[in-house]
């Protein structure tokens, strides 16, 4: 349920009214604006009548929110979220996700494979205008014979190539128990076969760093956002939400990217939308279009698997660029963000 309290009645009469609401056992989410404070109360809200808070002089509105996410939703935060990668630290360059001006774009291969591998890609995307190095270190794979990353050390050497370039680092959290390795890095991803992990979304939740949190092969928008709203719910409003295909019934490219899940995000939720062209085609050369698409239907970034020798992949081979295709994709992508009024 959404309270909206008139201002200018004085702090005294909003902490009576949220103290009241608390006796009833509820939480409350306060968002302060300069015109109404808007109170989400959290909890079960079913035995209430929001009718029965118009009797309260601050209250100019009291409304059951017809979604079941609240902290994610539009109608509760009306502005945008801005979420900072990398911030305060010494030599680390600092990216803004959500600002509606610039379009950072996540680059790096789908796994680390060692130190020269990472380095090299890291300095080949930074070279090109990417914001933020990617690499995955604990690897959610299909077949338990695949490479399942290298764990802790990739997550060192991910360290290793943003104190050479001090581009910030995102890599997948998989296990809980894991975590305690992710003290250095700026953006937790949560991948697409966790993202109902519900356990990690709370202790992610807790832990506080950004997350970027991927729509699941089969997730629904809604299931997503409520993913989302689990994680916020914990404590961390530093939630990005990941459109990274979806499966449907035609295999003639890995996922489907669902591209209208931007406009529909954007208005329903203010949290910023990533779009991820790789693994939702799974097709090197086709990533590049949808990469232009996502950049046209307003995405808030991109993320992007990039390889030094991608044939020679242990993971996601098929659909790695080059960084020569990806240096001649982030200049054609400043073209279509021009459009948008917006820089890469
Ligand atoms: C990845 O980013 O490497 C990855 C495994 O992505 P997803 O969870 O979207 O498949
Ligand atoms: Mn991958």
């Amino acid at each position: 349920m959404i309270v909206i309290l008139k201002n200018g009645f004085g702090e005294s009469k909003v902490e009576d009214f949220i103290s009241d609401i608390k006796s009833k056992g509820l939480d409350c989410h306060v968002v302060k604006g300069v015109e109404k404070t808007i109170v989400g109360l959290l909890g079960d809200t079913s035995k209430l009548d929001p009718r029965d808070f118009l009797s309260n002089d601050i209250v100019e509105s009291a409304e059951r929110v017809s979604v079941p996410y609240k902290m994610a939703s539009r109608e509760f935060h009306p502005e945008n979220t801005i979420v900072e990668i990398g911030a305060n630290q010494a030599g680390v360059t600092s990216c803004l996700v959500g600002d509606g001006k610039t379009i950072p774009v996540i680059a790096g291969p789908c796994a680390v494979e060692g130190e020269e591998q990472i380095l090299n890609a890291a300095r080949a995307v930074k070279a090109a205008g990417a914001r933020i190095l990617r690499g995955g270190a604990y690897k959610p794979r299909t077949s338990p014979y695949s490479f399942q990353g290298m764990g802790k050390d990739g997550i060192r050497l991910l360290e290793l190539a943003k104190k050479e370039t001090g581009l910030p680092i995102c890599t997948e959290l998989m296990a809980i128990s894991e975590i305690g390795n992710f003290h250095n890095v700026d953006l937790i991803q949560v991948g697409a076969r966790n993202f109902q992990n519900f356990d990690l979304l709370k202790e992610l939740g807790r832990f506080g760093k950004p997350v970027l949190l991927k729509r699941g092969l089969s997730g629904t928008i809604q299931e997503l956002l409520m993913s989302a709203e689990y994680i916020m719910a914990n404590g961390n409003e530093n939630v990005i939400l990941c459109e990274r295909g979806i499966r449907t019934y035609d295999p003639y490219t890995r996922n489907c990217l669902d591209v209208s899940a931007v406009p529909y995000l954007h208005k329903v939720s203010h949290l910023p939308v990533v779009l991820d062209p790789s693994h939702a085609s799974g097709i090197r050369w086709m990533v590049g279009t949808l990469a232009c698409a996502s950049v046209a239907a307003g995405c808030d970034g991109l993320e992007i698997e990039v390889h030094c020798n991608p044939e020679k992949a242990w993971s996601d081979a098929s659909q790695q660029l080059n960084p020569a295709m990806f240096e001649e994709l982030m200049a054609k992508l400043g073209k279509y963000a021009a459009v948008e009024n917006k820089t890469m």
